[in-house]
This record gives C-alpha cells, sequence and structure tokens, in this order.
C-alpha cells in the first residue's frame, strides 16, 4: 500500500490576526473535522448568544484531545488529496523552538498571518526573526481579514510591499502573499470571487505546491564512524567499520573518504549484524564495513563518498542553539559539543543575536545565553570537525552541547566560518 505523504507547517502570526481561524476554516474545508463537531460549536454559541469563533471549535477539538493519551494542543491534522498536514501553532512554545532547533521534529513550510486592517505589527516581525533563525525556507504570508478593508488591493500591495521588504532583511524570500478572508472562507479552500484581481493560487493549493524534504536515501551517503572492530582473517589483522548510515547508499567498491582525517579507501565488503554480507546498505542501516586499504581511523569520523557532495570541514561555524543548561552558556568556557559520533571540546565566541524564547525578545547586546534563550552565535571546536550546514543536509548539521555532563543545548549549523569571519 502506498502511504502518503506527510508535511508538518507552521502557523505564526500575532495575536487576534486570525491563525485560530485560518486553522478552523482548513479543517472544515478539507472536510478534516469530526462530524457534527461545527454543527455543533456553532448550536452552542447560538444557545449562549456569543458570535461563532474557530477559536471556539479549536478548543472544543483541543479539549478532546486532551481526554486521550496524547496531549498536543499545539497541533491540528488536516488532509488535502495530495498529502496528510500537521498544522502548528507557534511560537510562543518553549517545546516546539527546543524541539525544532534540536532536530526533534522539523517543519517543511511555514505560514505568517497579517491582518490587513491592523498592518504588520513589531510581533509579525519577531516571527518572521525566528523563522529565519529556525531555518525554513518555505514561507507565505496570508493578508487576512480582506473583508475588513474591502478587499482593496491597494492595502494587499502595500502589505506586501513593507512585508516583503523586512523579511529579506532576515533571509526569508516568501513564495506567494495571499489575500484572505478566512472567516468567510475567501481564498482558502476556494477562490474568491471579491478578489478578482489576485491570480495566485489559494491557500490550499499553495500547500500542495511545497517542495516535501527529499528521502533520507535519496541524499550523499554520510555515515558516523561508531565503532572500529579488529579481527583476524587467514592471518591477516583486519578492521571493521561500524555505524549506521544516516543518508544516501553505499556500494561495495565505492571510493569512500574519512573526515576530518582526510583518509581514502574503497569498500570492500559490506557486513550485517546477523545478515550475509551484501553489495548495497541504505539510509538507516546500522553496517559494518571492511576496507580494501589498511587505515586508522578513530570513531566519530564522518564517512562520505569521494564521487558525492563534500561536507564543510572547519572549527569555526555559525549555529543556532537553544539553551536548556541551568547555568547559561558563556564565551571561552569549554563546553563539549556531539555531532554524529564525534566529541569534541567547544567555545562559544560571538553571539549574534539573541531571541527569548518565551517574550520573543530580540535582544542583541545580551553576553551570555540564558536557559530557553535561543541564539545565533559563532562556535569553535579544539580542531576542525566535518559537518554539512543545515540547509543542505539535515542530519549532519545537527550537533547538541554539553555542560558538565547534562545535555545543555541543541543546534544547527548554518554555515562554516572562516577565521576571518567570511562564510565557507
Ligand atoms: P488568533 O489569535 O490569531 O488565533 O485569532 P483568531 O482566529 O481567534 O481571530 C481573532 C478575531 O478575528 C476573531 O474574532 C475572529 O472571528 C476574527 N477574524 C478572523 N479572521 C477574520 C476575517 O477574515 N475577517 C474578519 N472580519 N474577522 C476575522
Amino acid at each position: 500500500m502506498e502511504t502518503k505523504e506527510q508535511m508538518n507547517i507552521v502557523i505564526v502570526g500575532h495575536v487576534d490576526h486570525g491563525k485560530s481561524t485560518v486553522i478552523g476554516r482548513l479543517l472544515a474545508d478539507t472536510g478534516s473535522l469530526p462530524e457534527g463537531k461545527l454543527e455543533a460549536v456553532k448550536e452552542y454559541c447560538r444557545k449562549n448568544s456569543r458570535p461563532f469563533e474557530y477559536a471556539f471549535l479549536l478548543d472544543a477539538l483541543k479539549d478532546e484531545q486532551a481526554q486521550g493519551i496524547t496531549i498536543d494542543t499545539a497541533r491540528c491534522f488536516f488532509k488535502t488529496n495530495k498529502r496528510d498536514y500537521i498544522i502548528i501553532d507557534a511560537p510562543g512554545h518553549i517545546e516546539f523552538l527546543k524541539n525544532m532547533v534540536t532536530g526533534a521534529s522539523r517543519a517543511e513550510a511555514v505560514l505568517l498571518v497579517i491582518d490587513a486592517k491592523e498592518g504588520i505589527q513589531e510581533n509579525s516581525k519577531r516571527h518572521g526573526h525566528i523563522v529565519s533563525m529556525l531555518g525554513i525556507h518555505q514561507a507565505v504570508v496570508l493578508v487576512n481579514k480582506m473583508d475588513l478593508v474591502h478587499f482593496d488591493q491597494g492595502v494587499f500591495e502595500k502589505i506586501t510591499g513593507e512585508f516583503t521588504e523586512f523579511l529579506h532583511k532576515v533571509n526569508i524570500k516568501p513564495v506567494n502573499f495571499i489575500p484572505l478572508s478566512a472567516f468567510n472562507g475567501d481564498n482558502i479552500a476556494v477562490r474568491s470571487e471579491h478578489t478578482p484581481w489576485y491570480g495566485g493560487p489559494t491557500v490550499l493549493e499553495q500547500l500542495d505546491q511545497f517542495a516535501n524534504k527529499k528521502e533520507n536515501q535519496e541524499l550523499p551517503f554520510r555515515m558516523p564512524v561508531q565503532d572500529i572492530y579488529k579481527f583476524t582473517e587467514q592471518g591477516d589483522d583486519r578492521r571493521i567499520v561500524a555505524g549506521t548510515v544516516l543518508s544516501g547508499k553505499i556500494r561495495t567498491g565505492d571510493e569512500v573518504i574519512f573526515l576530518p582525517s582526510k583518509k581514502r579507501s574503497i569498500i570492500k565488503s559490506i557486513e550485517g549484524f546477523h545478515v550475509a554480507p551484501r553489495t548495497t546498505a541504505y539510509a538507516d542501516q546500522a553496517i559494518g564495513l571492511t576496507l580494501e586499504t589498511q587505515i586508522y581511523i578513530k570513531p566519530g569520523e564522518l564517512l562520505v563518498k569521494a564521487e558525492e557532495s563534500q561536507p564543510v570541514l572547519s572549527s569555526r561555524f555559525r549555529a543556532n542553539i537553544f539553551w536548556v543548561g541551568k547555568a547559561p552558556l558563556i564565551k571561552n568556557k569549554n563546553y563539549k559539543l556531539k555531532i554524529g559520533t564525534m566529541r569534541i571540546g567547544v567555545k562559544l565566541v560571538e553571539i549574534l543575536n539573541i531571541i527569548d524564547a518565551a517574550e520573543l525578545n530580540i535582544d542583541r547586546f545580551k553576553d551570555q545565553v540564558e536557559r530557553h534563550d535561543v541564539a545565533e552565535c559563532i562556535l569553535e571546536t579544539v580542531k576542525p570537525i566535518a559537518f554539512d550546514p543545515i540547509s543542505e543536509l539535515e542530519l549532519t548539521g545537527r550537533f547538541v552541547i554539553v555542560d558538565n555532563y547534562e545535555i545543555s543545548g541543541g543546534g544547527i549549523i548554518l554555515a562554516g566560518v572562516s577565521d576571518s569571519g567570511h562564510t565557507l
């Protein structure tokens, strides 16, 4: 049976600009609500002489979910013909930011909601900034409540112009701006007759146009070396290089490079654990490799294929960190960095930006990273390490920082940086 694609999307916006209404509409218009739920909530509002709000509908759904086993009130599910969506209501959720930065969860796209009447708020900008720090590349701006400005094209274009300019400053190139009236359903699932001047997709069409991430197998080969086992075969000392393939595939006869040592060899055989040797191994498989030549390497190295795109090799890099340590992350103190199977000493060199995750305040002038801060920093390891910038490959662009034997922070690497501060 073919399983349907799944995609996580994040929705952000200033309070009252209409996030709940957009989510409620997406659920209702895709038929993803439990039967009779919408009518029941509408009826409840009528009886209590309150105007119906999609926010009530979401609250009702969340109450229902909370009685089950999974209490995860920040997520809703809906489906189109193309794929299943999980929409994550964020940020302002410390757990969410932590999961995103440490890689526990991943979102492929973000919807930024702006109230057409109120326009861009300070919070809209903060959200833009966070989205940029999380490395989500596909962003769509939903200009909501167009009914309150009589679906005026001029208002829409003014917001589009101003916000595009801001987003460019934080390195986000929105793929589209969509004029909406979420409450009435204009341009959510059905094209609105009130916006004849708008020729782009509806929100649902736009979601289905987003590109999904590639399957791990389709990516370049990466395997962190977990261990080296020695054994004797026909009087010869031989070694098996053991690890789990993170991405890509490897075949016998492939030329490989160990990084950071840069030692090269050719794959002689691929051994499985409790299975017969094979000629090819794929992402997620735990394997042992024997090599054509006798080379000495250590656990912690990253094994890559010579013919494929190479990781960055550097001791300095720019990264986004989510800090959970009791003691703050400070400059010039020795920490341990864990990336893949590598453990290595690391220092904080410079803080470029800090966002307080609870208040979403951006503070450029703090000189330490406190618990629950998200910070863009420059880090330096004691020796060069191999990694991939998160925009290239996710699994080898993530790390954790250990302070005093405790995991105190997690992060993603944005780019390698040279000693003179240039991006590698
Ligand atoms: P949230 O705080 O961002 O989740 O905002 P809500 O979705 O709860 O919406 C805030 C208020 O704006 C509610 O009273 C909604 O009914 C109202 N609202 C949302 N979308 C629209 C819209 O398209 N047009 C109008 N006129 N009101 C809307």
